[in-house]
C-alpha cells in the first residue's frame, strides 16, 4: 500500500465499542500539515487538465463531468484530510479477535472501523501525536 511507510512512529491508541468496552490497540498515524494538504488537493484537481482530451470520447460531455466531478471530490478529500491513518492494530472489544483492521487512509471524526469478526462498529481513538509542521 502507497501509505505504509516504516518511518511513521506505533501510538498507543484505543477501540472503543458503543457500550463503552474498550480495548487498546497501535496504531501509525501522520498528522498532515496545511502546506501538504493545500499542494496534495491541487495535484488532485490536475485531474483536470483531462478535461479537453476526454472531450474527444463520444458522447463527449458527460466524461468532462465525469473527470471534472472526480477531480473535485479527490481534491477536497484530500484537503480535508488533517490526518493519515496508516495502520491500525488490535483486539475487538466485544469478541476479542485481534486483528489488522483495514478502514486506514483519511481519519474521519470519529473515524469507525469494523471488526472483522462479529462486524461490529468500533471508534479508533487515536490521540494526537504533536502539531503538524
Ligand atoms: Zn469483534
Amino acid at each position: 500500500m502507497s501509505h505504509d511507510s516504516p518511518a511513521v512512529p506505533e501510538v498507543t491508541a484505543r477501540l472503543v465499542f458503543a457500550s463503552g468496552e474498550w480495548t487498546e490497540a497501535r496504531a501509525r498515524v501522520i498528522e498532515r500539515s496545511a502546506r501538504w494538504r493545500r499542494s496534495s488537493a491541487l495535484m488532485q484537481l490536475g485531474l483536470w487538465l483531462l478535461a479537453p482530451i476526454v472531450f474527444f470520447i463520444p458522447p463527449h460531455l458527460p466524461w468532462v463531468l465525469v473527470v471534472l466531478v472526480v477531480g473535485g471530490m479527490r481534491a477536497m478529500s484530500r484537503f480535508r484530510e488533517h490526518r493519515t491513518l496508516v495502520s491500525l492494530h488490535g483486539s475487538c472489544p466485544k469478541c476479542g479477535t485481534d486483528q489488522d483492521f483495514r478502514e486506514t487512509g483519511r481519519m474521519k471524526r470519529p473515524h469507525l472501523v469494523h471488526c472483522a469478526n462479529c462486524r461490529w462498529e468500533l471508534r479508533a481513538d487515536v490521540p494526537l501525536s504533536g502539531p503538524a509542521s
